[in-house]
């Protein structure tokens, strides 16, 4: 188990080794019925939506209940406003009450759209010479108000989430928190989506919408309290299908 200290830039949460993360996001703190889990394919969202990969998404062992037992089944789909076309997998646990969707790691993680949506966007942002001019660009959509707290939050949740990874792997990522350092270290266009695969195992307490962690889990839970083995890696679903 690794006992790193890890600050979440937005949600202001301090986790102190992964035994903690499982308690919050496992068993959130909040009236959250639904987890979020990663579908590990590197497909395009384009490729994602003609070839309807939600149909052959694959979570067969229940999160909270690994041995069985408790009526763990797929729950349809629900769908996204983008990219159009889109649906999310999800399956249902009657015995904990609570559904867990398979986001597509193409996919931004409680945003509209796709993560290199989000990276573009964050680019431009590092580049340019101030919030109010990379909006005119970016956001023509809103009011410049509406874009500079969409643009802000974004930024600083994606940021937020490169310094946490900075935290996790200090020799690995040696450069500073942006995507333009990430992609020249990693030598990838593709900063985010690539992120999702190499630190998958703590995407549950990293910011959205890299990682799964919203900025409003900070309530208190009223649903029972997970009954599994610590540390151990987070569910992920798979594709059931050729890419
Ligand atoms: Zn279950």
């Amino acid at each position: 188990m690794h006992k790193q200290a890890i600050l979440l830039h937005t949600s202001k949460l301090f986790f102190t080794d992964k035994r903690r993360w499982v308690r919050h996001v496992i068993n959130p703190c909040g009236p959250v019925t639904g987890m979020q889990v990663r579908l590990a394919t590197r497909v395009t969202s384009e490729h994602y939506v003609t070839g309807k990969l939600w149909l052959h998404a694959t979570l067969p062992i229940c999160p909270w209940h690994p041995k069985g037992g408790c009526g763990w089944a797929r729950h349809g789909t629900y769908p996204r406003t983008a990219p159009l076309g889109t649906r999310i997998a999800r399956w249902y646990c009657p015995k904990a009450g609570r559904t867990v969707s398979a986001l597509p790691d193409c996919l931004a993680s409680h945003r509209t759209g796709t993560l290199s949506q989000c990276e573009a966007c964050v680019r431009a942002l590092e580049l340019a010479p101030s919030l109010e001019s990379a909006c005119d660009h970016l956001r023509t959509d809103i009011e410049l108000p509406g874009a500079i707290r969409y643009l802000s939050r974004l930024i600083r949740a994606v940021h937020g989430a490169l310094r946490a990874i900075k935290g996790l792997y200090p020799t690995a990522f040696t450069c500073s928190p942006t995507l333009t350092d990430f992609a020249a270290l990693l030598a990838t266009p593709q900063v985010l989506v690539e992120l999702r695969d190499r630190i998958a195992p703590h995407l549950p307490f990293l910011p959205t919408p890299l990682g799964f962690n919203p900025p409003s889990i900070t309530r208190q839970s009223s649903r029972p309290a997970f009954q599994h083995t610590m540390g151990r890696d987070p569910p992920m679903a798979l594709v059931d299908a050729p890419d």
